[in-house]
C-alpha cells in the first residue's frame, strides 16, 4: 500500500456502520487522511446477528497480518458444525455444514454489537481520524467547498465525501437531489439477543440447541415466515430473529419494543413448533424488538453531479435482509473507493467514477435479489419432498459468484479499463458501462406452476428493477 505522502487526499466520510469504517480504515491505509464523522457517540453496541462470509471476510483477514480476523472469529459461532433447515412442522429439510466449519478464513458470524466494536478498535489503533457524537447536518458541494456542515456548527473540508449514512441517508437527497422513497416491504423481523443463563440451560429448547456445548444455528419457515435460531459462546449467548408479515405504517421510526404476545400470536398462525415458544417465553422481555423492514429500490446514480461525492452502502442499496449480504456488499463498496481513491492520482471525480463502475451492477443484482430470496422462503409449501426436487432452492444463496469475489484483485483488473472509458467519455447507459454483476440467482428459482416464484432471477438489472416487493 502507498506510503503516507505530505498532502494526503483528504476523504470526508460520514457514518461509521460497517461501510463507514472500512472506508475509513482502506483510505488511511493507503496515505489518505480520512475524517470519519458519527452522530452516535461512540462504537454501537446494539444488534443480534450478522454474517459476513469470504468476500467481505477478505478484507479484515488483510488487517494486521489477520489479528482483526482472529478477534472476530473469537467472538463469533465458531463451533457450530451445521446450518439445519426445518419446516414448521418440525421436519428436518435439509443439513447443510456450517461454512465457519469448513472454511474457518474469512468468514466470521457473531454478535453485530461485538464485531463493531472489533472493527472499531481496529480503527482507533492505526490512528483514524474520527469524530463521534457529530451529527452532519449539510452536505457541501460546491466549486468552493466541499465537505460537511455538523450541527454544532463546525465544517469539515475535504476533496472528496463518501456518504456511508444508512438507511435513512440525508446524502441521497442532500447530494444525490432524490425524493424520500422508503416503502414499506410487507414485512417485519422481531429480533433479539440475550445471554442463556443456568436456569434457561434447563429448559428442553435449550438443551436440544446446545449439545456438547456446541454453537448451533437453525432455520425454519412457514407461509409468510422464517426464523433463524442462534446459540454460540458454548451455550452462553443467544439470538433469534423472526421475519413476519406486517401491514403497519412505517413512520421515521422503524424499530420498536416488541410484545412476546404478538411475536406469539405470530408463531401459532404458522404453526411454529413449541422449540420457539419456549425459546420467546425464556427471551428477557425488553430484549425483544420489533424491526420493520424497509424497501428501496436501487438508485440511478451513486454520484453527486461534481463527481466528488458518493454515498455508499445501505444509503446507496439498503437491503433486506434475506440477500445476508447488506453488510457485505457496504464492505465491498468501501474498499473498492478507497483503492480508485489511490490509483486516481488526485482525479477524484475520474476515481469516483470507476469506483461506481465496478460496483453498479455486482451491488444492484445481490440486492434487488432479497426479494426473490424472500419469497422463494415463505411462498413455498417446504417439505423433505420438495427439497429433494429443487435441491438449490432452500438455500441461504452464497454462491461463489458472491462469495469468492475478490474484491482487491477485482478493482485491480478493472481499473485501467474502466479509467480509459471514463476519460474518453464513452457514453453508454451506467448499467451498460459498468461490469457485468458476474451472475445471477436462478438456481434459487423453484420450476412452475403450484408455489412457483415469478420474481426474476437473472442476473439482469433491469429485469431485476421490476420485481416488486
Ligand atoms: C435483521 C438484519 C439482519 C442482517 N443480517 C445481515 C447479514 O447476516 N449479513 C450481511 O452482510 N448483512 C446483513 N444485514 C444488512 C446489514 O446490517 C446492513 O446492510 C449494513 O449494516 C449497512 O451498513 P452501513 O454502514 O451502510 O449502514 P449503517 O450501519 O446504517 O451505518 C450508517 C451510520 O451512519 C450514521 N449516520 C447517519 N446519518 C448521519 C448524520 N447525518 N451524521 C452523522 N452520522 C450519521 C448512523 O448513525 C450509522 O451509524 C442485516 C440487516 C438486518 C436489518
Amino acid at each position: 500500500m502507498a506510503e503516507p505522502t505530505r498532502n494526503p487526499l483528504r476523504v470526508v466520510i460520514v457514518g461509521a456502520g460497517f461501510c463507514g469504517l472500512t472506508a475509513a480504515i482502506e483510505c488511511h491505509l493507503r496515505g489518505m487522511h480520512a475524517i470519519l464523522i458519527e452522530a452516535y457517540s461512540g462504537p454501537s453496541s446494539h444488534g443480534d446477528l450478522l454474517d459476513f462470509v469470504r468476500n467481505a471476510g477478505r478484507v479484515f483477514e488483510s488487517w494486521a497480518d489477520g489479528k482483526i480476523s482472529r478477534r472476530l472469529m473469537a467472538a463469533g459461532v465458531n463451533s457450530a458444525k451445521h446450518l439445519e433447515f426445518y419446516n414448521a412442522q418440525n421436519q428436518l429439510l435439509r443439513r447443510d455444514p456450517w461454512p465457519q466449519a469448513t472454511d474457518p478464513d474469512c468468514v466470521y458470524a457473531g454478535h453485530r454489537g461485538e464485531m463493531h466494536r472489533i472493527v472499531y478498535e481496529y480503527a482507533v489503533e492505526i490512528g483514524v481520524d474520527m469524530r463521534f457524537g457529530q451529527r452532519v447536518a449539510e452536505y457541501l458541494d460546491t466549486d468552493t467547498e466541499r465537505g460537511v456542515l455538523l450541527q454544532s456548527g463546525e465544517k469539515i473540508l475535504g476533496e472528496v465525501v463518501l456518504a456511508c449514512d444508512g438507511p435513512r441517508s440525508l446524502a441521497r437527497a442532500q447530494l444525490l437531489h432524490l425524493p424520500e422513497s422508503r416503502v414499506n416491504s410487507g414485512y417485519a423481523i422481531f429480533r433479539a439477543y440475550f445471554n442463556i443463563t443456568e436456569e434457561m440451560r434447563g429448559l428442553p429448547a435449550f438443551g436440544e440447541m446446545i449439545q456438547d456445548g456446541d454453537d448451533s444455528v437453525r432455520f425454519w419457515v412457514g407461509r409468510d415466515m422464517h426464523g433463524f435460531i442462534y446459540t454460540w459462546n458454548h451455550g452462553r449467548d443467544c439470538a433469534w430473529v423472526l421475519t413476519h408479515l406486517d401491514d403497519a405504517d412505517i413512520a421515521e421510526t422503524w424499530s420498536f419494543p416488541a410484545k412476546k404476545v404478538d411475536v406469539s400470536s405470530y408463531l401459532h398462525s404458522v404453526h411454529f413448533p413449541p422449540i420457539w415458544h419456549e425459546v420467546l417465553q425464556a427471551t428477557p422481555a425488553e430484549r425483544i424488538i420489533d424491526y420493520k423492514l424497509v424497501w428501496r429500490d436501487p438508485i440511478p446514480t451513486w454520484l453527486s453531479s461534481s463527481k466528488r461525492c458518493a454515498v455508499m452502502g445501505d444509503a446507496a442499496h439498503c437491503h433486506l435482509p434475506t440477500s445476508a449480504q447488506g453488510a457485505c456488499q457496504a464492505v465491498e463498496d468501501a474498499v473498492t473507493a478507497a483503492i480508485c481513491l489511490q490509483k486516481c492520482g488526485g482525479d477524484v471525480a475520474a476515481g469516483l467514477q470507476v469506483f461506481e463502475r465496478m460496483r453498479f451492477n455486482r451491488s444492484h443484482v445481490i440486492h434487488q435479489a432479497s426479494i426473490l430470496t424472500r419469497n422463494v422462503y415463505h411462498k413455498n409449501e417446504w417439505t423433505p419432498e420438495m427439497v429433494r426436487r429443487f435441491p438449490d432452492s432452500l438455500v441461504i444463496p452464497f454462491y461463489p459468484w458472491i462469495t469468492e469475489f475478490d474484491v482487491f484483485a477485482n478493482a485491480e483488473e478493472h481499473w485501467e479499463r474502466l479509467l480509459a472509458d471514463v476519460r474518453s467519455g464513452k457514453k453508454g447507459s451506467l448499467e451498460g458501462l459498468a461490469l457485468p454483476a458476474g451472475g445471477d440467482y436462478e438456481a434459487m428459482r423453484v420450476g412452475e406452476g403450484e408455489g412457483a416464484v415469478d420474481g426474476v432471477a437473472r442476473g439482469d438489472s433491469d429485469q431485476l428493477v421490476r420485481v416488486q416487493s
